[in-house]
């Protein structure tokens, strides 16, 4: 039987060895006698998996002591209030990039709290690429600046951090973080829903600055409030033991790979060789600015949409499961996160090839 290799935008594939050792540890954890999921959060064995997690994740990001780590719920969405909520800090302006579907959504959200003034937007492009920084529209009122460092959907991605200057820069890194390393001393805040690179859905991940928080707006409701968070060690109330957990083992594993720069040397490789594959066919095509191309979300459609459902049954055949694109763009999409094997992006170019040939491609 072939290996199953899933190639799902998120939830995602984990690294098998973070699964094997999850199961082996289900029932008794390190001779507790009790699984993680039925340990009690402030009780001891559970806050020294709380911090192990926290102090690996430190160190794979290498960030600094003056950032807070919150290990928090309600996905990157509610990230998309918290951040004017707690960032405006009296100031009533923020600016946004707006380049593609989650940039829209945090736009729309941070509309309700503040008034937004979008800098930048591909949508022209029907966002295939990212407006260069020269020509941002930054105003000088404005309390943050948040982008988008990976568009999931349309795979695109900035291949640097934009530098803009004081204000402090606010990145959605859902699809993107821990694929590669930062400098987190750029970053006024950082988060990221957990279901890609990080570990199960139901954490989000906020890394802040630690003088930006402490001043949220009064009505902010106290669950949304990372004061909170910065000063319980993100035990305000019950967190998401379980996937911190689990996350916790994704953070080991990483390190045990030779940390972000192996994970960057090997995503880049990954990534370039579907491109590769994409761009010599006839048959495959993906429409994003080579400059911005993503690593981790590659979007491709066929010549003849009408291949379409057999392609994917194709693959499914052989083990290649997800690869439907997303419901608003149609096609394909490989999500190649962290845990997707190389051997999973050669099986697909296989695949791919073969598909080709049988189709006249
Ligand atoms: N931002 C990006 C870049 C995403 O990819 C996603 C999820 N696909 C979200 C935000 C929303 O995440 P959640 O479902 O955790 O709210």
């Amino acid at each position: 039987m072939n290996p199953i290799y899933n190639f799902s935008a998120g939830p995602a594939v984990l690294p098998r060895p973070v699964l094997e050792r999850a199961q082996a540890e289900m029932l008794d954890w390190q001779g507790t006698g009790l699984s993680v999921m039925e340990m009690s959060h402030r009780g001891a064995d559970f806050r020294a998996i709380a911090a192990q997690a926290e102090a690996d994740l430190r160190r794979l990001l290498a960030i600094p002591a003056h950032y807070k780590v919150l290990f928090l719920q309600g996905g990157a969405h509610s990230q998309f209030a918290m951040i004017p909520l707690n960032l405006l800090r009296g100031r009533s302006q923020a600016d946004y990039v707006d380049t593609g579907d989650w940039s829209l959504k945090a736009i729309a959200e941070a509309q309700r709290f503040a008034k937004v003034n979008v800098v930048a937007s591909s949508a022209a492009s029907n966002y295939t690429t990212i407006p260069a920084l020269d020509t941002w529209q930054c105003s000088s009122q404005a309390a943050y600046l948040h982008y988008t460092s990976n568009e999931t959907i349309r795979g695109v991605e900035f291949q640097h951090t934009p530098m803009v200057g004081e204000v402090p820069l606010v990145a959605d890194m859902s699809s993107d973080i821990l694929s590669r390393p930062i400098d987190i001393e750029c970053f006024g805040l950082i988060y990221a829903g957990a279901q890609k690179n990080i570990g199960p859905a139901g954490l989000t991940l906020v890394i802040v600055r630690e003088d930006l928080v402490g001043a949220a707006s009064p009505e902010t409701p106290s669950m949304f409030n990372y004061h909170n968070y910065a000063t319980t060690e993100s035990m305000y109330n019950t967190p998401p033991t379980y996937a911190w957990y689990i996350a916790g083992l994704v953070f080991q594993w990483l390190l045990e790979q030779g940390g972000l720069q192996a994970m960057a040397a090997q995503n880049q490789r990954k990534a370039a060789k579907l491109y590769a594959a994409i761009d010599q066919s006839g048959l495959y095509h993906n429409p994003v600015d080579p400059a911005y191309r993503s690593w981790m979300n590659i979007p491709f459609t066929l010549a003849d949409a009408s291949l379409e459902q057999r392609f994917l049954a194709e693959a499914a055949q052989v083990g290649l499961l997800n690869l439907k694109g997303h419901r608003a763009l149609g096609g394909m999409r490989a999500s190649l996160y962290n845990a997707m094997p190389e051997a999973g992006v050669d099986a697909l170019i296989e695949l791919m090839q073969d598909f080709a040939d049988k189709v006249g491609g």
